[in-house]
This record gives structure tokens, sequence and C-alpha cells, in this order.
């Protein structure tokens, strides 16, 4: 049998290009395939942000932003990447307490941050709306254009030669082949499975549920915002919510643009805008930035997270497919940890030492068993 590749990875978005990169740099011969239907990478918001929701969140996502920092020095000019920091803003004396215990969780783990009081964030951001009681600030997150980061992984010039790019729809895995649509069957040592909120369809039995979001883009209004503005209650009110939910959370994009979200609806994977939802999105946007009314909207667009049922993404063996790995299940954090989530997969298999504990991301916690494998 003629091997294509040793690692066939199925999937270029963030997640599969970093898988690529990282096993091509380690010295495999990779294929990647992508059929070019799109996915989350495109439709996302690309806030690089450490994220504390579990310990193995922190550590995933923490060491994401650091080897983002590492990779900004030599991304393309058209990757966008915007220093900008968070503001995780306080709406009153409870949120200033969760931001305070944000401060001591993340700084535990070395995450440079502090606490910034009611005066100082008006002169941070003097278009918030007056009466916040303060905020977080964690200075090493970003911002990034998605795309074109993944792309600048798989054709930039630190790609390596040995990673290879295939269009091609994948219909089947059958480990460690894939058979394409046009029947051409691929062999590998392995195949990476990182095609988003699709993986399903070629893996039905991953536990995999849509969260719908939206976003909306302005006209160019340089220097109204200069931090990524995320609200507290984000975290409760969006992050753990187990219906609908809105959040205000802008980014200042390079151009002057303001990327506005977020929402979250559970199980659509249409298209189709949700314009009560993307008017509850606004209205909350409106009540901390007041000057937003005076902003023209060029474009609203939704996209799919991919989410797991404890919200952490699956990187590993599947259980019972020899030859099948995963990288999936990256919910609204898969541009943030794709840098950390394809080192954990990679270490793991290529037998090196994983930089982090990757026993939180097996997917052997959920019970894959009696799996139906899709033809
Ligand atoms: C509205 C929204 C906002 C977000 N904001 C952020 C944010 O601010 N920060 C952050 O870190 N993350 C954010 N995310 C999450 C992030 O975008 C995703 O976690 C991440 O992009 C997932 O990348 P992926 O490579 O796993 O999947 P995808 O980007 O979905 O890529 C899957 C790829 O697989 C290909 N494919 C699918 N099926 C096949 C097949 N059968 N054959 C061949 N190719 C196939 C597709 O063409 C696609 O290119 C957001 C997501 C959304 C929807």
């Amino acid at each position: 049998m003629r091997l294509t590749a040793d690692t066939i990875v199925v999937g270029a978005g963030m997640v599969g290009a970093a898988c690529a990169h990282a096993l091509a740099s380690a010295g495999q011969r990779v294929l990647v395939i992508d059929d070019q239907r799109g996915g989350a990478t495109a439709a996302g918001m690309g806030h690089l942000v450490v994220m504390d929701d579990t310990p193995a969140e922190l550590q995933l996502s923490a060491l994401s932003v650091r080897l983002w920092q590492q990779w900004s020095q030599q991304l393309a000019e058209d990757c966008a990447w915007h220093a900008c920091g968070t503001l995780w803003l306080a709406a009153n004396a409870q949120e200033m307490q969760a931001a305070e215990e944000k401060r001591a969780r993340l700084q535990a783990h070395g995450v440079a941050c502090s606490l910034v009081d009611a005066r100082q964030l008006q002169a941070m951001e003097p278009a918030l709306r007056s009466g916040l009681h303060g905020a977080l600030h964690v200075a090493h997150d970003a911002a990034v254009y998605a795309p074109n980061a993944a792309r600048w992984l798989l054709e930039g010039p630190s790609t390596p030669a040995a990673l290879q790019r295939r269009h091609a729809q994948v219909v089947a895995i059958e480990e460690p082949s894939v058979r394409l649509s046009d029947g051409t069957v691929l062999h590998a040592q392995a195949v990476v499975l990182a095609t988003g909120m699709h993986a399903t369809a070629l893996c039905p039995e991953l536990p995999l549920r849509a969260k719908k979001g939206q976003l909306l883009i302005t006209d160019r209004y340089p220097g109204t915002v200069h931090h990524q503005l995320v609200e507290l209650g984000y975290v409760t009110s969006a992050h753990h919510a187990t219906g609908p939910s809105v959040a205000f959370n802008v980014q200042p994009r390079p151009t002057g643009q303001l990327l506005i979200g977020s929402s979250r609806e559970f199980d659509d994977t249409s298209r189709n805008l949700n314009v009560a939802m993307l008017e509850q999105m606004l209205a909350r946007a409106l009540d901390y930035l007041p000057c937003l009314r005076d902003c023209n909207a060029i474009r609203s667009w939704t996209g799919v997270r991919a989410a797991t049922p404890d919200g952490l993404p699956i990187l590993g063996p599947h259980p019972e497919r020899p030859g099948l790995w995963l990288a999936v299940g990256h919910e609204g954090l898969g541009v943030t940890t794709a840098p950390a989530s394809a080192q954990v997969l990679a270490a793991q298999m290529l037998g090196h030492a994983s930089p982090i504990d990757a026993t939180p991301y097996l997917a052997q916690r959920f019970a894959l068993t009696g799996a139906l494998h899709a033809g």
C-alpha cells in the first residue's frame, strides 16, 4: 500500500492548519485536505483570550496566547495581528469581585493582568458609558484575522515543504485512509479529523453540539475603542447559559472598524440571521457603548461553534478507531487554542512529551462506544 503522506489532516480551519504545521515542523509528511465549504474560522471574532472557566481551559488558552505571541513576530500583515489586550468590564460591585477573583486565578498561572478602577477605565476607554465599577486588564490578549492566519500556517514562509494541500471533499474515513467524493482512497499512517462542526458527518459518535453565533461589523471609526471590551457578565450570561443568550463583546479592528458580538443559540446550523437576537445583542452593545448609535453597520453574519458537553476540545486518539486522531470541539475558543491544541495532539501522535497534561482533552472522557462509522 502506497502512503500519500505520514499524516492526512482533514480540515484546513485554524485547528487543522495548526495541527498540520506542528506535525510537518516535527518532520512528518503531511497532506491537508479541505473542500472549502468553510467553517467557524471564517466566521469568528479572532479574539485571542485567556479563559479560565476550568483549570484545563486556563492551561490550554494561556499556553496558546504565549504561542500566538511568538507567531506574531512573523505573521503576515494580512493576518491583522492586533495587540489590543482585553478589558473585562465590571458593571457593579459583584462583577468587580468577580474581576478580583479572575485576577488572582490568572496571576497564579503567570498571566499578566491588573485591576483598573472606574476612573482609570474611563481614561482608557472614554467611549464606555459612565457608572462602570472598573475592569480587569489582561495585557497580552490580542486579536487576529483567523482565516488569513490559518492560510499563513499552510502557505507562509514558515510552512515546511513537507506540508502539502489538496482541495477535495472527504466522504469517509477508513482509518487510517480517507475516501474522497470522486472515489479516490488516500492512505496514511494517521488521519487527523479537524473539520469543526462538520466532524459528525465523518464521525457521528462525536458528542458535538452546534452553538450558533452572530456578529456585526461597523464602518471605520478609528480611535473609538482601544481594547477588546467584554462584559464580565459574559461568563455567566453567555458562556454557561443553556438557552439563547447575548453578551457585550466589542473588538477594535486595526482598520478602525468595530466588530460587535456576541450571541449563542443551540442546535441551529443554518446561516440565517436571527433578527430578534441581533437586536438584543445590539441593545446590550449600545448600553455599554452609547456612541454606537451614530455608527453605520456594514455587515452581519453567523457562524457555528462546535461544543462538547464539558466545553473542552477533544484532542487525542479515537478510542475505537486506530489511526484516527481527533482535534475537534473547540467551541468559541478555537482560534485562541489552536496552537496549544496542535502541540498537545502532535506530542501524543509522535510520542513526545506534551507541553501540558493531555488527560482533560482525551476523547475517553466521553462514551464513544457503539460507534457508527460514517460511510
Ligand atoms: C461567531 C463566532 C465567534 C467566535 N469568536 C472567537 C474568538 O473571538 N476567539 C476564538 O478563539 N474563537 C472564536 N470562535 C471559535 C473559533 O472560530 C472556532 O473554535 C475555530 O475556528 C474552529 O476551527 P476548526 O479548524 O476546528 O474548524 P472550522 O474553522 O470549522 O474548519 C473546518 C474546516 O473543515 C473543512 N471541511 C469540513 N468538512 C469537510 C470534508 N468532509 N472534507 C474536506 N473538508 C471539510 C471546512 O471547509 C473547514 O475549512 C468563534 C466562533 C464563532 C462561530
